[in-house]
């Protein structure tokens, strides 16, 4: 009986050999069979078009009459949004979190804050919309030098899950972003009408199907605990936003003091409806001016020492600079209003749209966030 020769053969080859040739073949099928093999041909880097939260998509191709190869139809990707949680355990859940900010200046005390944030940087997306002007150039300048140095060459656990910057493609309203000139009453609507067109495109942009949260956070929001995400997610609020103040020197009590910021998370009054009852279509309630006194509650002022952290109240407008909000509220439509919807704009609009979609905004008075002093 004569014995089979393959094996034979076989213990006599190189083991070495044998690997590299089965690695070959593999290689081999994979490029000729392989259902979706990556080509990173430049043309086709080019045309693909991708997004941080979702797979990339390949674009339709007509049919290459030379080659005579049938191309592959684009892929087509599904989503149960269902499946997408958003829940008081976002990071048990792995939730994806967009940090969005419009920036027109950088600060270094935002980015590393930002860098302090225990939520898993993996799960982080941020996305930035910086103006087309001298300052807008020079933050993104910055704003790319930290992005390299973290994302490149930083520890694992700093760098985010992807990051995205976009330039305004329309000129910013105000020639200068001096405070004095930004707080001007009559440059209220043009600046904040500027301002929720960059926040909606911003939105717009970077929203994937798989974003369950998305924070609002401005880009001179200095100082937050770095427990942020995951404190105001317990909530489990539609909407949510921290009491933002301000550090500063007192000269009288010659000392380091601190004053409320953001006048923009406020509860309605009588006298506030009455006034918007009275007024034009096109006109604009604002908060925080003498010249317009509305008696709102705002929630600047709401804050206890020594209070609970984590008391709610109810609002119905809400400011921009520190706001947790649940994706699907964007997703089921809610935006930053550049126009007068209730006689409120941006911000302060989204909190109404949002409500009249049937959510509802929650602040947090005892829970603080810190605001750049200039
Ligand atoms: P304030 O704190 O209410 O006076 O508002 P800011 O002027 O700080 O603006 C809010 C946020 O938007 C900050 O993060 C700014 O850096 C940013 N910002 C201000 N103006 C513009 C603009 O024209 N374009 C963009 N993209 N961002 C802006
Ligand atoms: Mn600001």
């Amino acid at each position: 009986m004569a014995r089979p020769l393959g094996p034979v053969r076989l213990k006599k080859t190189n083991p070495l050999t044998l690997l590299l040739g089965a690695v070959l073949c593999i290689f081999i099928i994979y490029f000729l069979l392989g259902p979706s093999a990556p080509d990173f041909s430049p043309s086709r880097k080019a045309a693909a078009a991708s997004h941080p939260l979702s797979p990339p998509t390949s674009p339709f191709r007509k049919q290459s009459t030379s080659s005579g190869v049938k191309p592959k139809p684009p892929p087509v990707t599904h989503y149960n949004l269902n499946n997408v949680t958003i829940t008081a355990n976002p990071v048990e859940n792995r939730e994806n979190v967009l940090v969005l900010t419009p920036m027109a200046r950088f600060y270094q005390e935002y980015w590393d804050n930002l860098l302090k944030l225990t939520y898993p940087h993996e799960l982080i997306t941020l996305g930035f919309i910086l103006p087309k002007n001298k300052e807008g150039n020079a933050a993104t300048t910055e704003l790319q030098k930290q992005i390299a140095k973290t994302q490149k060459h930083g520890p694992e656990k700093d760098r985010f899950k992807s990051i995205i910057i976009l330039r305004q493609d329309f000129d910013p309203p105000l020639p200068s972003q001096e405070e004095s000139e930004r707080h001007k009453m009559q440059n209220q609507k043009a600046r904040r009408a500027a301002m929720s067109k960059a926040r909606n495109s911003l939105l717009f942009t970077t929203l994937g199907p798989a974003t369950s949260w998305v924070l609002w956070l401005d880009a001179d929001i200095i100082e937050t605990p770095p427990t942020l995400i995951q404190d105001l997610a317990k909530h489990d609020k539609p909407l949510v936003a921290p009491n933002c103040y301000q550090r500063y020197y007192n000269a009288e009590k010659k000392a380091m003091d601190e004053r409320p910021y953001d006048f923009n998370n406020w509860q309605d009054s009588p006298t506030a409806l009455e006034l918007a009852g009275k007024m034009g279509p096109d006109d604009i309630l604002l908060e925080g001016y003498a010249d317009m006194a509305t008696y709102r509650a705002l929630m600047a002022y709401m804050y206890e020492e020594g209070a609970d952290d984590h008391l709610e109240v109810p609002l119905d407008g809400v400011g921009g600079t520190a706001l947790l909000v649940k994706a699907d509220v964007h997703r089921d439509g809610a935006m930053f209003p550049a126009f007068p919807f209730y006689h409120l704009i941006e911000t302060e609009g989204f909190a109404k749209m949002a409500k009249r979609l049937g959510w509802q905004a929650t602040g947090l008075p005892n829970y603080k966030v810190y605001h750049f002093n200039e």
